[in-house]
C-alpha cells in the first residue's frame, strides 16, 4: 500500500469510527493537537494499563508516582531545559514559513513549503518549553513552565518515594502523564504533537551496575512491544551516535518502528548517569544521596530510563494492525489488534430483529457489561455488514444469537482473524471471553 495511503486511511478511519479527532475541529482545529474518541480512549487506556501492570503491579522493585505538571521553575534550570532544550529554527525569506534547521530537505537548502532554494535565514535556537505565569501577576518572576517531560517529577521525588516505600537501590519509579513541547514541525497525525503522554520509568542503580541494567531494560522493553503483537520485522533498535546523545546521556538506544513514513523512534532507553540527581542536589542544596545499608556507602545513583510515548505507541499499534484482505471478491478492512488492548472485546448481534433474538442478545450483552467486558450491541443491517463494521475497529469476537439459540441455548462466536466460528452455550459466553483474555 502506498505510504501516504495508509496514513490517510488511518486518519479517516480514526475520525469516522471514533478513535481520534482533531482538537477543536469546529474552529478549524488547533496546531497538532488531537482528541481521543470513544474507541481511542479505550485503546490508549488499555495500552497504559498494560504498561502499568508490567512495570508496577507485576514487579516489587518499581513504585508508581503521579507528579504535578507544574513544578518550581528552578527544576528546569537544574535539568538543563531552560538553556538547552532547543531546536535550531530557520525561516524561509520567500514564504516566511519556519522549519527545524536539521530537517534533511532544509539542510540541503530547499524550502519544503514553497520550494525556493537558499532563501533561509541564519538558524536561531528556539526553546521548546511552553511558558505561563503562576498567580495574577504576569512578570518574569512568576514564569512557570509546562513540563516537557515527566522524568523530572520522578527525580525530585526520588528520596520521598524511596523512604516512603522503603525501597533499596536498585529500584525504579514509574509514571504516566502529559508532557508538552512547542515543536517547530509537528505532524504525521499523532506521531509528533505539542501535547502528548509519556509512560516513563526511572530505574536507580549503583554506579558501575548501570551498563548491565541498561542491557536488561533494553531486552525487557523490546519484548514488551513484541508481546503486544507488533510485527517483529517492523521493530529495531537504533543506537545513538556521539553527536546524537543528549547532554545528560552516557548511552541511548531508541526502539524504532517502521512507520509508513520511515523508521522512527517511539521509545527511548537512556543511561542518564547521575546527571539529574547531581544537578538537583546542586541547585536545591538538598542532599540526594542514597546510603547503602550494610556498608553505609553514600552515592548518587545512576539512572536507566525507559521513556515511551503513549500516543506514538498508539500510532504504532494502529499502523501495525491495519490490514486489507480480499474475501470472496470484496475488500475486508481489518484492525488486527491484540484482544488485550482492543477497545471493544465483543459485539453481540441477533441474527434477525424478531422471534425473541434481540432480547436474548441484550441479555448476553448485559452479562458482559456486568463482568466489565467492553461490548457492543448491534441489530441493524445484514449480518455480514455488522461483522465488517466490527472488523474495521478491531473487535476480536462477534457473538450471534440465531434460531438454534432459541432452541438449544447456544450462540456462535466468530473470530475476527481466522473467521472461524465456534458454538458454545449462552451461559458460557462471559467465561469463554475471560479465558481468551487471560
Ligand atoms: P524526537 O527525537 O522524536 O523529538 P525525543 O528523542 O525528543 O523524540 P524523548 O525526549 O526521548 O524524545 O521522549 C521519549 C518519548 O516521548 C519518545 O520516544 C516519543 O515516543 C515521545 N515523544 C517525544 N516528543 C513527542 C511529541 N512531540 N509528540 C509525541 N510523542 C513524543
Amino acid at each position: 500500500m502506498p505510504t501516504q495511503d495508509l496514513m490517510d486511511k488511518l486518519v479517516s478511519l480514526s475520525k469516522r469510527r471514533g478513535y481520534i479527532f482533531q482538537s477543536s475541529e469546529i474552529y478549524g482545529g488547533t496546531g497538532s493537537v488531537w482528541d481521543y474518541g470513544p474507541l481511542g480512549v479505550e485503546l490508549k487506556r488499555n495500552i497504559k494499563e498494560r504498561w502499568w501492570a508490567s512495570m508496577v503491579h507485576r514487579r516489587d522493585d518499581i513504585e508508581g508516582l503521579d507528579a504535578a505538571i507544574l513544578m518550581n521553575p528552578r527544576v528546569w534550570e537544574a535539568s538543563g531545559h531552560v538553556d538547552g532544550f532547543t531546536d535550531p529554527l530557520i525561516e524561509c525569506t520567500n514564504c516566511h514559513r519556519r522549519f527545524r534547521a536539521d530537517l534533511p530537505e532544509v539542510a540541503e537548502g530547499q524550502c519544503p513549503s514553497c520550494g525556493k532554494k537558499d532563501a533561509f535565514t541564519e538558524p536561531r535556537m528556539f526553546n521548546l518549553m511552553f511558558k505561563t505565569f503562576m498567580g495574577p501577576v504576569e512578570d518574569s518572576s512568576a514564569t512557570v513552565y509546562i513540563r516537557p517531560e515527566t522524568a523530572q517529577g520522578i527525580f525530585v521525588n526520588f528520596l520521598n518515594v524511596q523512604g516512603a516505600a522503603r525501597q533499596k537501590v536498585p529500584f525504579g519509579i514509574a509514571q504516566i502523564g502529559k508532557a508538552f513541547r512547542n515543536e517547530i514541525t509537528p505532524g504525521n497525525f499523532i506521531f509528533r504533537t505539542r501535547e502528548f503522554e509519556q509512560a516513563e520509568m526511572q530505574f536507580f542503580v549503583k554506579p558501575g551496575e548501570d551498563d548491565d541494567w541498561f542491557a536488561r531494560w533494553m531486552d525487557v522493553r523490546m519484548q514488551w512491544h513484541k508481546d503486544l503483537g507488533i510485527r517483529e520485522e517492523k521493530l529495531r533498535f537504533h543506537k545513538h551516535g556521539p553527536d546524537e546523545l543528549a547532554h545528560y546521556a552516557k548511552d541511548a538506544h531508541d526502539i524504532e518502528y517502521e512507520f509508513p513514513f520511515g523508521w522512527k523512534e517511539f521509545e527511548g532507553i537512556h543511561n542518564r548517569t547521575d546527571f539529574d540527581l547531581a544537578r538537583h542536589q546542586e541547585y536545591s542544596g538538598k542532599r540526594l544521596e542514597y546510603i547503602d545499608a550494610p556498608t553505609n556507602e553514600r552515592f548518587i545513583p545512576y539512572v536507566i530510563e525507559t521513556s515511551m510515548g503513549v500516543d506514538r505507541t498508539t500510532l504504532v499499534v494502529l499502523a501495525d494492525a491495519y490490514r486489507e484482505e480480499d474475501v470472496e471478491g470484496e475488500t475486508r478492512v481489518l484492525m488486527a489488534l491484540s484482544p488485550e488492548i482492543a477497545p471493544v472485546k465483543a459485539a453481540v448481534f441477533p441474527l434477525v430483529k424478531k422471534d425473541g433474538m434481540p432480547e436474548l442478545a441484550r441479555k448476553i450483552q448485559s452479562d458482559l457489561r456486568s463482568a466489565a467486558i467492553n461490548s457492543f450491541y448491534d441489530q441493524s443491517g445484514a449480518i455480514g455488514r455488522r461483522y465488517r463494521r466490527q472488523d474495521e475497529v478491531g473487535t476480536p469476537w462477534c457473538i450471534t444469537v440465531d434460531g438454534e439459540s432459541l432452541e438449544k441455548g447456544t450462540v456462535t462466536i466468530r473470530d475476527r482473524d481466522t473467521l472461524e466460528q465456534v458454538r458454545i452455550s449462552m451461559d458460557q459466553v462471559v467465561t469463554w471471553i475471560q479465558e481468551q483474555l487471560s
